[in-house]
């Protein structure tokens, strides 16, 4: 099913915009097979990437123009994006790592963060060396910018989704 991106531009502000696997704008890091894995992935889960400023750590889920922070660099987040659920009510980072368990240091930036922290094989479409971590906002906390200027946008420009027969 084809879809289309939604872009920022569309709110008035920012280059950014949130991109359902049905679109030909749909792109992330890796070879073929891993951008198909997680098409079928992001279809399945009704995922959005975010594509856009701070798109590599958790200051896009802040949704700042830039992030400056060593700490994002050094803390063992690899091959990551930011992914926003169809109805923008949740959001997460998934990262992929070189590791068997979840690193203490990169439990301790999301705990930081406010963010859960976990990991489910479901997830895993990168690498299978890899393991995938998600760092989730958490229900029930107050909107975070990046649920906010989703909702915005996808009330602006509303993605459908083909639903199952
Ligand atoms: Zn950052």
């Amino acid at each position: 099913m084809e879809q289309r991106t939604a872009h920022g531009s569309a709110v008035g502000y920012g280059d950014w915009s949130l991109v359902p696997p049905g679109s030909e704008d749909f792109a992330l890091y890796g070879g073929v097979g891993v951008v198909g894995r997680a098409r079928d992935w992001a279809t399945e889960g009704q995922y959005l990437l975010y594509d856009g400023p701070a798109q590599g750590c958790v200051h896009g889920l802040y949704r700042m123009d830039t992030c400056g922070f060593a700490a994002c660099k050094t803390v063992g987040l690899d091959h990551t994006q930011i992914w926003v659920h169809h109805d923008a009510r949740s959001a997460f980072l998934l990262t992929h790592p070189y590791a068997e368990e979840i690193p203490d240091r990169l439990r301790v930036y999301a705990e930081m963060h406010g963010l859960d922290v976990t990991t489910d094989c479901t997830d895993s479409w990168y690498d299978p060396a890899t393991l995938p971590i998600r760092l989730t906002i958490p229900p029930g906390w107050p909107l975070w910018p990046i649920e906010r200027d989703a909702a915005v946008l996808l009330h602006v420009s509303p993605i459908s989704w083909a639903t199952e027969p």
